[in-house]
């Protein structure tokens, strides 16, 4: 492919399917890449379209400035046309935007004003309040005002929608996507339901973020500070239009950073904190989807541009956003399956079944072993090599009775069992342990799910 500018290579960014991150989902979830875009965001889009606009309307001339409060990205979408059109560029953040993102922005050649996160949008010291009075004082100086200009949802109505839509030749089903000046979701939402209205738009908000109260109870109740950048807010972008919008999915730091975490080293998409955002929300309706339901998830931007925060273990656990110590007790082995999708209803046998019954059990569930329970407590286990050694004997498995062939139970272990207790237990011929959950409740450990609970959790935290 051969361009004439690096800003024709923007868009037309690719849709991966997901696979491990997606695990245990009926329908198909894809991940529409934006961060694949020759600045690393979804925001080059709305860079190049608002600067094209500007200069058809003459309220751009050549030589001209730009200025922009951005979180970094759409900073980058214009520095990129800055640089290509010969213009100047001058940006304000807020001071929670990471290191990387100001250091590109002055990679560019543009001039980065750091402003005070934790105060009001009026104040002004703020970003917002800061890039206003730029415009005003500076000669020849255009403010897009990204969180205002119909220029942006429209470049995503003209061309993120389409790709979406034709890439998933009409089988989309949910979109899902996180707001920050709301201008992606919008212009997407509203192609696609144009194109069939039954597809739900859902959008991602960072807890602390006013957007979920105001969509969901149509109040602004005052918002608390977060950490995800670019997404969220303490107002309403007049971009933003919720008539598009089917639902709104709250989600926490944590959650966001884990499933940013998670993308990156599953499915080797490297991306931002909000592509966790959208994708824990995501998360949160996948076990909705039946298997004719077709999912994207937007991913806005890359995750180089949080190697210190997000990709930084030590900057995770100061924050509490990881574990410092591994939670390898029972009750920790058990809620990391069940984070990792498994079922957590115990199969088993009883004393009275015929072993064929308990085979047909297994082999469903493709498992070797079989614990017996007996009103309530367990009593036995049963091996598929002994139900082999019975039918070589020539047996009818179907009158054996499961008691006649059972060996002992499996050891009983405390929610609180050490990693080390419950290894001790384990051997060749006693493959697993109960966990008395109290109250006549039981689970199993297998010596897979420790394997597996271990690989997952250093995969988690490493
Ligand atoms: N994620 C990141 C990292 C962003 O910078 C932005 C834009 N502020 C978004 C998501 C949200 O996109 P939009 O403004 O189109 O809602």
């Amino acid at each position: 492919m051969r361009y004439n500018s690096i800003l024709e290579a923007i868009g037309h960014t690719p849709l991966i399917r997901l696979h491990r991150a997606a695990r245990g989902c009926l329908g198909e979830v894809w991940a529409k890449c934006d961060y694949l875009n020759p600045g690393g965001s979804v925001k080059d889009r709305i860079g190049t379209a608002m600067v094209d606009e500007a200069e058809r309307k003459g309220w751009l001339k050549p030589g001209g400035t730009l200025v922009e409060g951005t979180s970094g990205n759409t900073g980058m979408g214009l520095a990129l046309v800055a640089a290509v059109r010969g213009y100047k560029a001058i940006f304000t953040m807020a001071d929670k935007q990471s290191r990387e993102k100001v250091d590109a922005l002055k990679a560019l050649g543009a001039e980065v004003i750091v402003c005070p996160t934790a105060v009001a949008p009026e104040d002004p010291r703020s970003y917002h309040s800061v890039v206003e009075k730029l415009g005003r004082e500076i000669p020849n100086a255009y403010h897009p005002d990204q969180y205002h200009n119909p220029a942006n949802p429209e470049i995503h109505y003209q061309t993120t929608g389409p790709e979406i839509w034709e890439d998933c030749e009409g089988h989309l089903t949910h979109f899902v996507a996180g707001m920050g000046t709301g201008g992606t979701i919008t212009g997407v939402g509203r192609y696609l339901k144009e194109r069939n209205p039954d597809i739900k738009i859902i959008g991602a908000d960072p807890a602390g973020s006013i957007l979920y109260d105001f969509f969901h109870r149509g109040e602004v109740i005052k918002g608390e500070p977060y950490k995800v950048e670019g997404i969220g807010e303490d107002f309403f972008p007049t971009t933003l239009d919720f008539s598009v919008i089917d639902d709104v999915r709250r989600v926490t730091d944590k959650d966001s950073f884990l499933w940013a975490r998670r993308l990156a080293r599953m499915e080797g998409i490297f991306a931002g904190g909000s592509a966790g955002t959208a994708m824990a929300a995501a998360a949160q309706v996948l076990p909705e989807l039946t298997a004719q339901d077709l999912m994207v998830v937007f991913i806005p931007d890359t995750g180089l541009r949080y190697l210190s925060k997000v990709y930084n273990s030590e900057w995770m656990r100061d924050n509490r956003y990881l574990e410092s110590s591994l939670p390898w007790t029972a009750q920790g082995i058990l809620h990391a399956r069940a984070d990792l999708g498994q079922p957590g209803e115990l199969v088993k046998a009883a004393p009275a079944d015929p072993v064929a019954t308990a085979l047909e059990l297994m082999q469903s569930h493709d498992f070797s072993q079989l614990p017996v329970f007996d009103a309530g407590q367990p009593v036995g286990a049963i091996f598929e090599d002994d139900i082999l050694n019975l039918a070589l004997d020539g047996k009818d498995l179907k009158k054996v009775v499961v008691r006649e062939v059972m060996g002992a139970a499996f050891p009983v272990v405390a929610p609180s069992a050490t990693m080390d207790q419950i290894t001790a237990h384990i051997t060749r011929e006693c493959p697993a342990v109960f966990v008395d959950l109290g109250g006549g409740q039981y689970q199993i450990l297998t010596k897979y799910d420790l394997l597996h609970a271990i690989s997952h959790l250093v995969e988690m935290r490493g």
